[in-house]
């Protein structure tokens, strides 16, 4: 009896761990949804928008080695939000082009392997002029260390300014002791003396901007006192009277001449300073 009980339960057992594996090979798979591949945005920057840019001689910079990452195209930036709405590429005007791109020779005999980073080339005077009016708080003498008086216009309207910086071989920028469009000074070369004293500012920031300098100076660009990133191809005069002034994203351009600066103005002109040496 004893027997034929536990021969029972043994065949019991083995029916219900059979059952087990039956039910999970029933188990229903779970269906994996597959996540929908996302489409870019198709540029807003058309064709025939391209063409009024090329009519003033601006031209798309198609240096694959150089790496374009327009803060103004998104809100990653001093005003937090997106101020171009069209211009998704870095136009510059076609020779300032030619010497970044013998920048970049430079930094690859240099440091083999390191790339130059744009953050911003032309910029429409319409965008100057919202960049200005946004920061109000600041006084007008010391707004214009870090954005140009759209009265007088800004050497990026022209297409012959780039704001700049280097990364290195495995695409990390290079520590310049101060982030794009800070403006506290620590991101003037001006006062980096002061900074490296105080130790602020490291040897090795300092040597990072030095070389960004160096680069960039050995095709005639020239760095202003209160931004490490900024430099001008030509100066404002030079483009005043050889390029036109983009006006605004759609394309829109005409000759430009400063109005004359009262001489008791206290007005700075941002990026028309000039360029304080090593
Ligand atoms: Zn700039």
């Amino acid at each position: 009896m004893i027997r034929s009980v536990y021969t029972f339960l043994v065949f019991a057992l083995i029916i219900l761990s059979c059952g087990e594996k039956t039910s999970s090979k029933k188990a229903p798979v779970e269906k994996v949804e597959k996540e929908p591949i996302e489409q870019p945005e198709p540029s807003q920057f058309t064709d025939s928008i391209q063409d009024l840019y090329q009519s003033i001689g601006l031209v798309n910079v198609s240096d694959s080695r150089i790496i374009v990452d327009l803060r103004y195209t998104t809100d990653n930036n001093f005003m937090g939000t997106v101020l171009y709405d069209t211009l998704d590429q870095l136009m510059l005007q076609s020779e300032v082009s030619e010497r970044l791109s013998l920048c970049q020779d430079l930094l690859d005999s240099l440091q083999p392997g390191y790339r130059l980073k744009v953050f911003d080339g032309v910029r429409p005077l319409q965008v100057q002029r919202e960049m200005w009016e946004a920061l109000d708080s600041i006084p007008p003498l010391n707004r214009g260390k870090f954005v140009s008086n759209p009265i007088f216009g800004s050497v990026h309207n022209f297409g012959t300014a780039v704001d700049i910086t280097i990364c290195d071989s495995l695409g990390n920028e290079l520590d310049m002791g101060a982030g794009y469009d800070d403006f506290r000074p620590i991101a003037f070369p001006s006062r980096e003396a002061h900074f490296l004293k105080t130790g602020e500012l490291t040897k090795e920031q300092w040597e990072n901007r030095r070389l960004l300098r160096r680069i960039m100076r050995s095709q005639r660009f020239s760095n202003i006192p209160s931004e490490w990133w900024h430099f001008n191809a030509y100066s404002r005069l030079t483009c005043e009277a050889e390029f036109e002034i983009l006006l605004d994203e759609s394309g829109n351009h005409k000759w430009w001449v400063s109005p004359k600066i009262p001489k008791d103005s206290t007005e700075v002109m941002g990026d028309s300073l000039q360029p304080e040496l090593d």
